[in-house]
């Protein structure tokens, strides 16, 4: 029997072989390993091709839900996984794309990744992941010194000690700012005389005992919306997430954000916690953290930093300072999947106090047992996979000097993109990057003139067509497939505050070059002039 055939048939045997290693891989998939892990950028390249199927279009290439009845063989279905989900899968390590925060991975990701789902550790508990176990909480130290720069007998005390935890590792940054949050809120509404703890009693039963008339969570209106799913899990509402106006450079204003603590305490109000950004998701800057701290400890409330996009910039000495203050935060979210190069499924929180993730401690009978040390007594999920193994061989291969090239190769050349959009006459920056965010659109210089000069009513035209100009370029641009940037929509000071549509612009792939950027630019325009309708309208409204 050949090993095509080696699942075909729903027969006992044939199951039985599926789940023994075979002595030849089937010939398709065997196929798809050596091209892969010889030429992984080739094998994409060559596979996935720019679709310009529509997503309705696609979905009917998946649109059966009944489950088969009849097994297939793996070579066959290999084909249908390439022609119909490879094919149209979108390129994210091509260098041209430069729309969002999931880039390339290095190589050795792949194959290593193979060893950590081959091993199928379950990081829950011990017993079905002894060394994995060590492993992650030294992945969380290594992680925790990056943030707290604590001293060698401080990890030596806390790392893998059962009853502290200096983090939690999770499948990303919503799950590590839930969780940042939930240990905020239980160690706020704590046990204390008769009253056993919100963890216990609940919400409703907790602000009554300590007499709260409500708790807020303070964040700048660029917070993450993952807070707001957070509040929603807690029971705060997602009502009590307070955003506060940021400055000219989209970093919270702090003035606004002192006295918001302050009208909040004068209602019972109470603030679980105030959150600094570090990198945003849109702009990428960094909020004042120092100054922050500050105000968190005036109102004694936790202090978190969401550092899911920028907190890799601590492995880099030379941008380093840009975080500064991030030291003095209770909690710190950063995501290994983003800068770090790990790939999805890699977001940790870690705690300036190993003890204060007992808030958050939960025990069963036949694991997470008092006094053991699975790591599922800290953490929201359960099941977990061996990711932390991921982070720790890029730590190990890349090294911090590595990460720090990678990190400062990647904001100076996002000052490189911002100056040649500043030397074009038809682009218009919007905003200059902190770390490797940017954003900015395509502007003629003759709308651009009028603009300055024109009142508020002729303003609003201008950019409302100027919106719409920016839709259909990034759209045109997506479908054609050579390259892609994102967009969002953003407040400009210098438009009274308006949100103005704008290419948004993630710099974190190595390999993606100074040409690649000039042609994007290039591209852009081009597409630009294919507008039949917004663009001669303007140039119209602007003579
Ligand atoms: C990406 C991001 C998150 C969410 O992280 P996920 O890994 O997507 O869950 C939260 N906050 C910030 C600032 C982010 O950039």
């Amino acid at each position: 029997m050949t090993t095509e055939k080696r699942a075909a048939t729903a027969t006992p045997e044939a199951l039985h072989r599926i789940f023994t290693i075979p002595e030849a891989p089937d010939s398709t998939l065997g196929r798809i390993e050596k091209e892969i892990s010889e030429n992984l950028a080739g094998f994409l390249g060559n596979h996935i091709a720019a679709t310009e199927r529509a997503l309705t279009d696609i979905e009917k290439d998946f649109a059966s839900s009944a489950i088969p009845e009849q097994p297939s063989f793996v070579s066959d279905h290999t084909h249908h996984l390439l022609d119909k989900l490879v094919s149209q899968s979108v390129h994210t390590s091509s260098p041209s794309f430069i729309g969002h925060m999931t880039s390339a991975l290095p190589y050795f990701i792949l194959p290593l990744s193979k060893l950590m789902v081959g091993l199928n550790q379950n990081l829950v508990k011990i017993e079905t992941s002894k060394a994995f176990t060590p492993l992650e909480r030294q992945v969380l130290g290594m992680m925790h010194r990056l943030v707290y720069q604590d001293s060698e007998s401080f990890y030596q005390s806390w790392m893998h000690s059962a009853n502290h935890s200096l983090g939690a590792f999770c499948s990303g940054g919503t799950i590590a700012n839930l969780t940042a949050l939930w240990v905020a809120r239980n160690n706020l509404l704590k046990a204390d005389g008769n009253f056993k703890g919100v963890a216990r009693e609940g919400l409703f039963k907790a602000l009554m005992h300590y007499g709260y008339q409500g708790l807020a969570i303070l964040v700048s209106e660029r917070g993450h919306y993952s807070l707001k799913k957070s509040a929603d899990v807690l029971g705060i509402g997602q009502d009590s997430v307070i955003a506060i106006p940021t400055d000219e450079n989209n970093k919270i204003d702090c003035q606004l954000l002192k006295e918001k603590c302050q009208a909040l305490a004068n209602k019972n109000i109470k603030v679980l916690s105030i959150i600094g950004v570090a990198g945003t998701t849109e702009t990428g800057n960094v909020d004042p953290l120092n100054d922050m701290a500050d105000i968190a400890q005036e109102f004694q409330c936790h202090f978190h930093v969401d550092a899911a996009w920028g907190g890799a910039t601590l492995l880099s000495n030379k941008y380093r300072s840009l975080m500064h203050g991030i030291e003095r935060a209770d909690s710190v979210t950063i995501d290994a999947h983003k800068q770090m190069y790990v790939p999805m499924g890699a977001g940790l929180v870690v705690f300036k106090n190993p003890a204060s993730v007992a808030a958050i401690e939960h025990h069963a009978e036949y694991i997470l047992r008092k006094g053991s040390k699975d790591l599922g007594s800290h953490t929201l999920e359960g099941s977990r996979s061996g990711m932390a193994m991921l982070v720790y061989a890029s730590l190990h291969i890349i090294s911090r000097p590595g990460y720090e090239m990678l990190i400062n190769h990647s904001i100076e050349k996002a000052h490189h993109f911002a100056d040649l959009i500043d030397a074009r006459a038809d682009f218009e920056l919007v905003t200059r990057p902190e770390l490797c965010l940017l954003t900015y659109r395509y502007v003629p210089a003759q709308v651009q003139d009028a603009l300055n000069t024109a009142d508020e009513n002729s303003q609003e035209d201008i950019n409302a067509l100027l919106d719409q100009l920016t839709k259909f370029i990034q759209k045109r641009q997506r479908e054609n497939g050579i390259s892609f940037v994102s967009r969002t929509r953003i407040e400009v000071a210098k438009y009274n505050g308006r949100k103005v549509l704008v290419f948004r612009v993630v710099l974190a792939n190595p390999l993606t070059s100074k040409a690649i950027l000039a042609d994007i630019l290039t591209e852009q325009l081009a597409l630009a002039q294919e507008s039949k309708t917004f663009l001669p309208q303007l140039l119209e409204m602007t003579q």
